[in-house]
This record gives C-alpha cells, sequence and structure tokens, in this order.
C-alpha cells in the first residue's frame, strides 16, 4: 500500500515537474521571439517613428524591383516633405518638431494599405511604396495624403500645430533603368512641388 501511495506521489511530482519544464520552455521561446523582433525592429525601423529606415525602405524597394520586371506590374514611388518645418522646430521646439513627425506618420499610416510601405528617408523626408498601383490611383491617393495631413494638426502639451507635405509622384515599371532613377525622378518631381509653393502633388 504504501509503496502505491509512493509510486503515485512520484508520479505526480513528475509530471508536475514536466509541466514546469513546459511552462519554462515556452516562456523562454516567447522572450527569444521578442528579441529577435526587437533587433528586427532595431535594424530595420525608424526609432522615433516606428516607420521603416532608409535601408529597410531600400531593401524593399529593390525587391519590388525585381518582382515587377518578372511580373511585368508596375508600381508607384511617392517622396515627400514637410513644409517649413524647420520653422516648427524654432518656434515650438525640438520635441513639438518631433511630435510633428510621429503624428505625420500616424496619419499617412492610416491612409495606406498594409501592402504599401512607408520610410524615413531622412530628417523629415519620407517616401511611400505602392506596389501594383497605377498613376492615376497614386495621384489620388498622394492628393488625399495631402489634405490629411493638411486638416489634422499635430498636438504636444495642449499645443496644436498645423502643418503641410509637398509631394513628388514617379512609377516604376520594367522599363525603369533602376531604382535610383526612380528615387530622383520622385525627388525632382517633389522639389518641383515646393517651387510652385509647397503644399501640393508634382507628378515626374
Ligand atoms: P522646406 O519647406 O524647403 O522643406 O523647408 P524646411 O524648413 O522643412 O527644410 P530644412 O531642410 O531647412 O529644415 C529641415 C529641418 O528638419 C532642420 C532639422 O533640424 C529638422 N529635423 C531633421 N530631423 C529632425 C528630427 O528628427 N526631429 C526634429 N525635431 N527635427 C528634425
Ligand atoms: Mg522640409
Ligand atoms: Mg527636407
Amino acid at each position: 500500500m504504501l509503496s502505491l501511495v509512493l509510486i503515485a506521489c512520484l508520479g505526480l511530482l513528475s509530471a508536475w515537474g514536466l509541466l514546469r519544464y513546459q511552462q519554462t520552455a515556452v516562456r523562454q521561446m516567447k522572450e527569444a521571439e521578442l528579441a529577435a523582433q526587437a533587433l528586427h525592429d532595431l535594424a530595420y525601423r525608424d526609432s522615433l517613428t516606428g516607420a521603416e529606415n532608409r535601408r529597410s525602405f531600400m531593401e524593399r524597394l529593390g525587391t519590388e524591383f525585381v518582382r515587377l520586371k518578372r511580373t511585368h506590374s508596375a508600381a508607384v514611388l511617392i517622396m515627400l516633405d514637410i513644409d517649413f518645418f524647420k520653422r516648427v522646430n524654432d518656434t515650438f521646439g525640438h520635441d513639438m518638431g518631433d511630435a510633428v513627425l510621429c503624428h505625420l506618420v500616424a496619419v499617412l499610416q492610416s491612409a495606406l494599405r498594409g501592402m504599401d510601405t512607408l520610410g524615413r528617408l531622412g530628417g523629415e523626408e519620407f517616401a511611400v511604396l505602392l506596389p501594383e498601383t497605377s498613376m492615376d490611383a497614386a495621384t489620388l491617393l498622394a492628393e488625399r495624403l495631402r489634405q490629411a495631413v493638411e486638416s489634422c494638426p499635430a498636438n504636444l502639451d495642449g499645443k496644436q500645430v498645423a502643418f503641410t507635405i509637398s509631394l513628388g509622384v514617379t512609377t516604376l515599371t520594367a522599363d525603369t533603368p533602376d531604382v535610383n532613377f526612380a528615387l530622383k525622378q520622385a525627388d525632382a518631381a517633389m522639389y518641383q512641388a515646393k517651387h510652385m509653393g509647397r503644399n501640393r502633388v508634382c507628378v515626374a
């Protein structure tokens, strides 16, 4: 009888041990996944805004270019830059400038599809990659982005800052020589928008 009780106790103990071992293993796997995700974000995301960083954006652009050449489809590239951003920093301080950058990313992301990529190329300059998109649809979207930003000021500590963006739009097709050509085209269109008075969309 005693040995039966002992065997039962040993069985219960080992079942409990196995359960604990499994729980620890699952917890360690989750921690490893989180650590890997954090490392990935560090390498591929802009730490201030959460948008893709330049490196990540360029990688996606390169991948999309290879894909569209194979499938003979088209994508659209939009470059955009905040108008008179230096004034925001000078007037309201650097923290408000940072808040404007984060707010801009949130506004843009909410208007984009899951398959689109928003990247911070540097400073207050961003790019959007729209796979499988016609120029007409992209031009309409760019105008929608412009209007959304114009009508939605950023907030920090009870202060509101209205701001605008200038956008340049270009296509990316199998005939495009390389991605740098497309980036230059979109950049030139964006600067045309600046020269024409800012807060507008120009097409390359
Ligand atoms: P434009 O309409 O011609 O684009 O004028 P602008 O004032 O936006 O352009 P300019 O290049 O003169 O100024 C860009 C400013 O962006 C200067 C720089 O200090 C600021 N900036 C760049 N990165 C950051 C950032 O991460 N945070 C903040 N707060 N400011 C930044
Ligand atoms: Mg600017
Ligand atoms: Mg700039």
